[in-house]
């Protein structure tokens, strides 16, 4: 699947947020956004009032940046979430968690999702002993990862474990920062998906209009 290669401190700007897309840099005083916090481009520091669509659009923009997903691929969560019993906006954002590049993100194996990304799809992931290539892959309860040998040693890797300390640990996974693997123990609580905030009832009524 496609991903959005573009700059990615812009997406922060044009959010008016951090995404906290880049990893390290993201805590650090070389983010972007906090020393330019306006949306780029020429007009950036013009006032804009935003109409009710734009709210809705804006917000179900910056979900799928936070995940890095593009559009098409956002819409099939989008529908299977609609199909499934709970409320819609909360099984989107399940779906999204359990992918396996952010399972990865948030066990802290990587300093951002993208990073999380390379490791699956360069073959340093696998689950139930198998190797996954796939970073949509949806992680169900009680699947086993764990990174191969080679990438244990991974100075990125070792970074991102180290840094991984300062946020807040997903109550979901059972990790073994040792051993670089986690159990999926369950699923995602919605009140800990709060970095950047979301408001998944805005995406839902994006789509829904
Ligand atoms: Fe760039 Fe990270 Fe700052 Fe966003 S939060 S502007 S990705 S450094």
């Amino acid at each position: 699947m496609a991903r959005y290669v573009g700059p990615v401190c812009k997406l922060c700007r044009r959010e008016g947020m951090k995404l906290y897309l880049k990893g390290e840099r993201c805590y650090s005083e070389k983010c972007a956004f906090t020393r330019r916090p306006y949306p780029p481009g020429q007009h950036g520091q013009g006032r804009i009032k935003l109409s009710e669509y734009a709210v809705r659009l804006r917000e179900k923009q910056k979900v799928r940046r936070v995940y890095g997903v593009l559009e098409r691929q956002f819409q099939g969560y989008y529908q299977e979430a609609s199909r499934r019993k709970g409320r819609t906006g909360e099984e989107m954002l399940s779906l999204l968690e359990r992918r396996l590049d952010n399972a990865v993100y948030r066990a802290g194996f990587a300093g951002s999702r993208s990073e999380a990304r390379q490791l699956v799809r360069h073959g340093h992931v696998k689950i139930n002993g198998k190797r996954v290539d796939i970073p949509s892959y949806v992680l169900r309860n009680g699947e086993k990862l764990e990174l191969v040998e080679e990438a244990k040693k991974f100075a990125k890797v070792l970074a991102a474990v180290a840094a991984s300390e300062k946020r807040n640990p997903a109550s979901w996974i059972e990790i073994d920062k040792a051993g670089l693997s986690f159990t999926i123990k369950g699923a995602p609580a919605r009140e800990e998906l709060n970095e950047p905030e979301i408001r998944e009832q805005l995406v839902v009524e994006y789509y829904s209009r």
